[in-house]
């Protein structure tokens, strides 16, 4: 990437204002050819050790991971594996630690999220905020696979508001801190000996803010609850997790006290992007996995792939996949080439990966027919492991607010519209997030137009600029019409949010496609082609459709109806008396 590609904080929240900072996403980043054979490496490790130890139906019903699967994931390098190589890690980039990802991604959905919260959340906080100390005490453990890691946010009175957790810190004379409170649905929670915990603290000069605090297991006064039982993940040991007069040394504070909410912000950016990777990867599973049926299955005297709606969801499922990869990992790439904030970035891959693999998974059942409904197939175990992820590491309505609120923050603040204004109220926790991550966005503005695509992209390169100049348009009517009420506008949010989605997502693939074509020639590469031509005309088509609908909706019917349904407190319209 050249130099002058960082002159820009955050690639999203300049498209909202117009700007097309090119030079951030093309070329295409690909891995380097030491750490290509280091994920090769530790993919086929990996898979070696599934195919011979990973039984995922008997996880599911035993509900449990055995301690030895995490030792001996930990013996081949699969439990540190973006962990520093001088802590005993493998030091992969994100975008490598996405690709191994991705193939654990297709073992089981439990044995995933485990190693998700132990590596994506749980420790991430120590490998970037710890001290020299912290980090050569703990990590060396946790990347082994001797101890496992977990990430402490959720409380029953404070999930996707997490800005207002209630636990609570309290400094003593001697450095340390005594924490009480209560966390709840903690992943890794009843065998996790590392935990990194969010409270309120009040600072030395009376401030009330946020702290983050590395708990052990073994402190006096911190237990794990009673195990919750879950629709699917079932071998997660999901737990309430309980701190009464926990004190904790001062060796173990995470970063500054003060910069809490930060922290916890900045780690869950990295879990959200890992869960829109560990999406493509089942994706990629599913796709098989739905050809392989419908190829073979023969129903009225021809195979079923035969027939115009299987089509029709095939070509979805692979279209769509080849766009989202392309979005998760130039998102990767932005992240491995050190821009500062790609906190909207790693919400959309969150948001749009989550949802195609639920309802990819869905059509791939469908096309499985009864069998599909068969607890020896995978299907229903997929389904119940997956309908969580569009619910944590932030619920996907919340994430489309936060990336419009944060998207529109540098529109508004240039406007002058929100000048006075802190997103932080009313909607408290949202706003205080789009202003805690990356901060302000720092930039040389930009032309609107795409020069770096291939040539033969034009076709497809040029409405981006169009898309982009109306996200600016509607954005600045928008702040215009309502002010600081932004915040209150969630349908607005939502449909800002799939628009920004789409025009990235289309840059994405413009920018691979341009990519493969320069290695291997245009005609070599027609199947790309064809595909990034229609992944892109389907996604300009979305994004005229969501800005439409920004202008010309029905709003305001919706929430006349649901404010009646609230005052009625049920359906309530019988059209037969029971
Ligand atoms: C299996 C599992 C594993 C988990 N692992 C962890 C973990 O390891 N560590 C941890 O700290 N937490 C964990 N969680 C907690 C998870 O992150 C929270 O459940 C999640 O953030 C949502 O919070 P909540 O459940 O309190 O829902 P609420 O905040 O009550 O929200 C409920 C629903 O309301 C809607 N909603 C809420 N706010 C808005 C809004 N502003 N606009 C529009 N709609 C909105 C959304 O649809 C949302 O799903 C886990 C949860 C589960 C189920």
């Amino acid at each position: 990437m050249p130099e002058t590609a960082l002159d820009v904080s955050s690639f999203s929240k300049a498209l909202m204002l117009g700007e097309i900072h090119e030079e951030l996403v093309f070329p295409y980043p690909i891995p380097s050819g030491e750490e290509a054979d280091k994920v090769r490496e530790l993919v086929t490790a990996f898979r070696d050790y599934a195919a011979d130890h990973i039984d995922s139906r008997r996880i599911d019903e035993e509900a449990w991971i055995p301690d030895e699967v995490f030792l001996e994931l930990g013996e081949r390098g699969l439990m540190g594996l973006y962990v520093p190589e001088e802590y005993g890690g493998q030091g992969l980039s994100q975008s490598g630690y996405a690709r191994v990802f991705e193939a654990i991604g297709t073992a089981d959905g439990s044995l995933t999220v485990a190693l998700g919260v132990h590596q994506s959340i749980g420790m991430k906080g120590i490998v970037m905020y710890g001290s020299d100390e912290q980090k050569e005490r703990l990590l060396p453990d946790l990347a082994a696979g001797r101890k496992l890691a977990g990430f402490a946010l959720t409380e029953p009175n404070a999930g996707s508001d997490a800005y207002h957790v209630e636990s609570r810190a309290v400094r003593q004379s001697d450095g340390s801190w005594v924490l009480n409170g209560e966390k709840r649905f903690i992943g890794n929670g009843g065998r996790g000996s590392v935990f990194c915990v969010f409270a309120r603290a009040e600072l030395e000069d009376g401030k009330d803010s946020h702290i983050a605090l590395i708990v052990e297991r073994g402190m006096e006064g911190f237990e794990a609850g009673e195990r919750y039982q879950t629709m699917g993940l079932r071998g997660n040991d999901l737990r309430p997790l309980y701190f009464h007069d926990v004190r904790v040394p001062p060796e173990n504070v995470l970063g500054e006290p003060g910069e809490g909410f930060r922290i916890a912000m900045d780690v869950l950016n990295n879990g959200r992007l890992s869960l829109g990777t560990g999406s493509v990867g089942l994706a990629k599973r599913l796709v098989d996995l739905a050809i392989d049926h419908v190829t073979t299955r023969r129903q009225f005297g021809r195979p079923l792939a035969d027939f115009d709606m299987v089509e029709d969801k095939i070509g979805w499922m692979v279209s769509y996949l080849f766009g989202l990869e392309s979005l998760a990992y130039l998102t990767t790439g932005l992240v491995d080439a050190g821009l500062e904030d790609y906190s909207i970035e790693s919400a959309i891959a969150k948001v749009i990966g989550t949802e195609f693999v639920w309802y990819q998974a869905n059509r791939a059942l469908q096309l499985k027919g009864g069998e599909g409904y068969l607890r020896d197939e995978p299907y229903e175990r997929i389904l119940r492991d997956i309908r969580v992820f569009p619910i944590f590491e932030g619920a996907n309505d919340v994430m489309r607010s936060f990336i419009a609120l944060s998207a529109l923050k540098p529109l508004g603040d240039e406007l002058k519209v929100l000048a006075d204004t802190d997103l932080a109220d009313p909607l408290g926790t949202l706003g205080a997030w789009a202003s805690y991550v990356g901060g302000r966005l720092r930039r040389e503005v930009r032309p609107d137009s795409i020069s770096l695509a291939h040539e033969t992209l034009s076709e497809l390169a040029d409405p981006v600029a169009g898309q982009v100049k109306r996200l600016r348009s509607v954005g600045e009517s928008v702040l215009r019409e309502h002010g600081s009420g932004i915040v209150d506008q969630g349908m607005t949010h939502k449909r800002l949010a799939a628009a920004l989605s789409d025009v990235y997502a289309q840059i994405a693939v413009l920018s691979r496609a341009t990519s493969i074509f320069e290695e291997q020639g245009v005609e070599a590469s027609g199947q790309e082609r064809f595909i990034a031509d229609t992944f892109c005309r389907r996604a300009a088509h979305r994004v005229e459709v969501e800005l439409d609908k920004i202008e010309r909706n029905d709003d305001e019917r919706m929430h006349s109806i649901a404010r009646l349904a609230y005052k009625r407190g049920s359906y309530g319209y019988a059209l037969f008396e029971d």
